[in-house]
């Protein structure tokens, strides 16, 4: 379909970014196109299915994403936060990465119990990320209700840490 499109067209690849031996995928090229930006955001936005109370996106790509995604929805925006960056009382859970542990953070009191969240993030990698969330979200009593994405590597394996939530993303590349 033509946001799919859009993402082949316009994410960018960067060998060895951050590091030697990663294929990066650069979106910065997709967000400056005003007619494609809108396009993806609208394309998320719909497979989410459903009302959806709040859109969590995740920092700092996911940010940029799940806030235009939210205003669409109608929704709030809850941002994930990389540990220590929240002022208030936070609930945080630890991720594994290839080298250490990553920590992320959100505001419980911003969470109802209840609400209908969709999570939102630039690329599914091996879904430490995207499962560690889930987890922050069901920890403050929040129904996941789905989770969209502009790219799936698929060849990582991360949707299997997202048990039988929906997964959505608008290019898999095997
Ligand atoms: P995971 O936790 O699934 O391994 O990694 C996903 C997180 O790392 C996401 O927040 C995503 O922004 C970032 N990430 C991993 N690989 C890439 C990439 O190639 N391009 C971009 N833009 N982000 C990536």
């Amino acid at each position: 379909e033509a946001a799919a499109r859009r993402v082949d067209d316009l994410v960018r690849l960067v060998p060895d970014f951050p590091e030697p031996g990663v294929l990066f995928r650069d979106i910065t090229p997709l967000l400056a196109d005003a007619d494609a930006f809108a396009q993806v955001c609208e394309a998320l936005a719909v497979q989410a299915g459903g009302p959806i109370d709040l859109v969590a996106g995740m920092e700092a790509r996911g940010f940029l994403l799940a806030a235009p995604i939210a205003v669409h929805l109608g929704a709030g925006l809850i941002p994930v936060r990389k540990a220590g960056k929240l002022p208030g009382p936070s609930v945080a859970e630890s991720y594994s990465l290839e080298y250490g542990d990553a920590t992320i953070e959100l505001h419980p009191s911003t969470v109802p119990a209840g609400a209908r969240v969709l999570i939102v993030d630039d690329v599914l990698a091996t879904g430490g990320t995207a499962a560690a969330t889930i987890r922050l979200l069901e920890h403050c009593g929040a129904e996941v209700v789905g989770l969209s994405f502009l790219v799936e590597l698929e060849a990582l394996g991360g949707r299997a840490l997202l048990g039988d939530h929906a997964v959505h993303a608008l290019v898999a590349v095997p």
